[in-house]
């Protein structure tokens, strides 16, 4: 018997080709062949006359090479040797040229092999028309053999016109496999395969019109038309959205299991904070607030991600938080991800509660304490044995927070500053700190599509804070394309020059620190194509030190410089920050350090130099700095990058809208997915197979809510084996770890 779980041979015999399904594929079961997906499928129902060719037309027609040669050249653009293939096809018509370009001279020769003379198959693409002969460039294809072939059992095997479907399969390949060999093997174990188990449980099909599995393997793999694609794709990305949101769902309803203690106040702090608030509430800050309370009320812990706009006011909800919190008794930290904004916050937070911050017998308020890693062990007794007492109701700090002597006399909540910085294991150090699991706030200025928080951050609950407090300036950002108009660069220190005269301060930003420094954690971006191919090769990038130092002597010269990176002490940072703040500095030359959340309502302008090597929700952020004290913002994105180019449009992108919810589905399109969901560093999912959070937004809802049908009404999922089966087995992977850290 020959099911999903058989080794791929089953299917394949002792043929020469079986080695090349198993180690140039790496298919080692035949569900593995089955789950081998086409590309893409030649549309082959209408073949084209070639004697009724008009240019740009699309062709598809049967043919036979007849000469085949690679040529060799330089490109002008970059230089380099590059090869192309020059093939000339014959058909029942006139004869076309066809020609081949790759990026890699390595795919040429590939090709060149593929394409000897003597192979027919079928040639599809837009024709054109050169010195009176027809031509195809790079046209998609498929490929039948070698008629001629010495070898008479390979011509025998040979694809012949008559199988070629209507929607021919194009799979991906490997070197010496065609793309009608696979198809014959997935052909033959479709037929062979006995079972094929059935994941979404038929009540969810019927409700959500998704076909069943043996169908879906059917129409995937060999449609009759594009409406049997559709509902096979359905049906593979509804299977894999289901099984997720089941994942999601069971730590939900896990989730509410645990015992937290519950926070439902007590003191006044919070009110008194409150009243001498010197500005009202959002409405969206004020609603927030009240899930919030509510959270916090539960016996269970809160596991809520808050999410909005730089200068939306989340620091303001999560103090509201941890009064709340303070209120009840117990107390709350909240993490930073860099020493400069632990510090900040700290100025931000005990400024706003003015007398409230201060412990001790005789205050009324509570002790706010720093720590952070550059404090000294003496400077860090006081503070430590503060959180021991509980005298201390907040702390502000970087990861120097998670070391084993930091001891809380009752920590109740955890919030955590812009997450992506943070990793699991981090979180659940504090977690550990707390003895039973405390209440976490998440924030993030990074807005995050919804569906991608329903895939990603599927076990929390989401608040967006949608509106910005009222007078707030607008940023107006241009781009300085230095491709076209060199010159503008002069210009760009010009508008530098004007705002510090009209009394502001501005920031410039580069890409690296010094030479070939960079930030920790950050790279010279390189632009590769699908199959990795570099497209372009980091230039030399502005670096911080570098530029400062020729602004000082030039363009700038007379202005009061300061120069801020990750690879300076911390105390030095804080200086300069502090500095910056106090408008002793006027121009700021700076890394992406600045990017989130500090906070100089007198900085106006921004320059970003070598804008395109950042990504679009990171130059989002970075502007995000100026224009926070009601005075106008001006962002300008200084660029190489030339017209045209990917690079160019993600920057017109970014001066094109202020909305950062449109810019983060830009960035979600650009990058790859797996990138965006890795980059979460949070240890879920981080490769999706059929999925794509933006495409299938309805697919990922449709998923949620089955999936929650299906718990709530059989939460062992007796009903569905196969589901709790694949459930099962993520749970035993991912969710160990889940576990431990709950
Ligand atoms: P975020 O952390 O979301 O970037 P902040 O909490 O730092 O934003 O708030 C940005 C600025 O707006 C701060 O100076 C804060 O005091 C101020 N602010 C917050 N909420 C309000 C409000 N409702 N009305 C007016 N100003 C506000
Ligand atoms: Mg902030």
């Amino acid at each position: 018997m020959i099911a999903l779980d058989s080794p791929v041979g089953a299917v394949l015999g002792a043929s020469k080709s079986a080695e090349k399904f198993t180690k140039g594929l790496g298919l080692s079961t035949v569900g593995d062949l089955l789950l081998h997906f086409p590309r893409r499928y030649l549309n082959t129902a209408d073949l084209t006359k070639v004697d009724e060719l008009r240019e740009g037309d699309y062709l598809t027609v049967v043919g036979e090479i007849v000469r085949s040669e690679v040529k060799e050249y330089t490109d002008r653009r970059t230089g380099r040797r590059a090869a192309r293939l020059e093939t000339v096809l014959g058909t029942d018509g006139p004869r076309l040229q066809m020609t081949f370009f790759a990026k890699n001279p390595r795919v040429t020769h590939w090709q060149a092999r593929r394409l000897a003379s003597g192979t027919r198959g079928v040639f599809m693409g837009k024709v054109g028309s050169f010195r009176g002969t027809w031509q195809l460039t790079n046209p998609q294809l498929v490929l039948f053999g070698d008629a001629d072939a010495d070898d008479g059992e390979a011509a025998e095997a040979m694809m012949t016109v008559e199988e070629l479907t209507a929607l021919f399969p194009i799979y991906p390949l490997t070197a010496g496999l065609e793309s009608w060999e696979v198809m014959r093997a997935v052909r033959f174990a479709r037929t062979v395969v006995d079972e094929v188990p059935e994941v979404v449980p038929e009540s969810i099909r019927t409700a959500y019109g998704v076909i069943g599995a043996r169908e879906a393997f059917d129409w995937i793999h060999a449609p009759d038309d594009w409406a049997q694609v559709k509902a096979a794709q359905r049906h593979f990305r509804f299977e894999e959205a289901l099984v997720l949101q089941t994942v999601l769902a069971r730590r939900r309803q896990f989730a509410r299991t645990i015992g937290a203690v519950p926070r439902t106040g007590g003191g006044d702090l919070l009110a008194r904070f409150d009243e001498r608030l010197p500005f009202a509430l959002t409405a969206g800050q004020d609603a927030i607030g009240v899930d919030i309370e509510r959270d916090l009320a539960q016996p269970h812990p809160m596991n809520r991600l808050l999410q909005g706009e730089v200068g939306s006011g989340k620091t303001v909800v999560a103090l509201r938080a941890m009064l709340r919190v303070v209120d009840s008794g117990g107390q709350a930290a909240l993490l930073a991800p860099t020493e400069v904004l632990a510090q900040q916050h700290y100025r931000s937070i005990t400024a706003l509660l003015g007398d409230l911050a201060g412990g001790g017998l005789f205050s009324d308020g509570t002790g706010v304490e720093l720590l952070t890693g550059s404090m000294t062990k003496s400077q860090r007794t006081g503070p430590l044995s503060r959180l021991v007492t509980g005298e201390a109701g907040i702390v502000i700090g970087t990861h120097a927070l998670l070391e084993d002597q930091v001891q809380f006399f009752d920590l109740g909540l955890v919030v955590v500053d812009e997450q992506h910085r943070f990793g699991v294991e981090q979180r659940a150090a504090l977690t550990d700190k707390a003895g039973t699991p405390p209440h976490v706030l998440v924030m993030t200025a990074t807005p995050i599509p919804r569906t991608v928080a329903m895939t990603v951050f599927g076990d929390l609950e989401v608040s967006t804070l949608t509106e910005l407090p009222a007078g707030r300036a607008p940023i107006q950002t241009s781009l300085v394309p230095l491709a076209e108009h060199p010159q503008w660069q002069g210009r760009v220190w010009e508008r530098v020059r004007e705002e510090v005269a009209k009394g502001s301060q501005a920031y410039v930003v580069a890409p690296r620190i010094s030479g070939d420094e960079h930030e920790q954690g950050e790279s010279d971006a390189v632009d590769r194509d699908e199959e990795g191919n570099v497209l372009s090769a980091p230039g030399s990038l502005s670096a911080v030190v570098e530029v400062a130092e020729q602004l000082a002597e030039g363009p700038l010269h007379g202005l009061r410089i300061g120069v801020l990176h990750g690879k300076l002490a911390p105390d030095d940072k804080d200086r300069t920050m502090r500095a910056f703040a106090a408008g002793e500095i006027d121009v700021l030359v700076s890394t992406t350090v600045i990017e989130v959340g500090v906070d100089v309502a007198n900085a106006t302008a921004m320059v970003i130099l070598d804008a395109d090597r950042f990504g679009v929700s990171q130059l989002h952020q970075l502007r995000g700095r100026v224009g926070r004290g009601g005075l106008p913002g001006l962002c300008l994105l200084v660029t190489h990058a030339e017209l045209g180019s990917p690079a160019r449009a993600r920057l017109d992108a970014v001066a094109g809208t202020t909305d950062g919810f449109a810019l983060s589905q830009v960035d979600l399109e650009l990058r790859r997915e797996g990138d965006i969901l890795g980059a979460s560093q949070s240890g879920r999912f981080s490769s999706l197979q059929n999925l794509r959070v933006l495409r299938d937004e309805r697919t990922i809802v449709d998923a949620r809510a089955a999936a929650t049908t299906l718990l709530d009404a059989d939460p062992d999922l007796t009903g569905a084996p196969e589901l709790a089966r694949m459930v099962a087995e993520i749970e035993r992977t991912e969710g160990a770890q889940f576990l431990e850290r709950s």
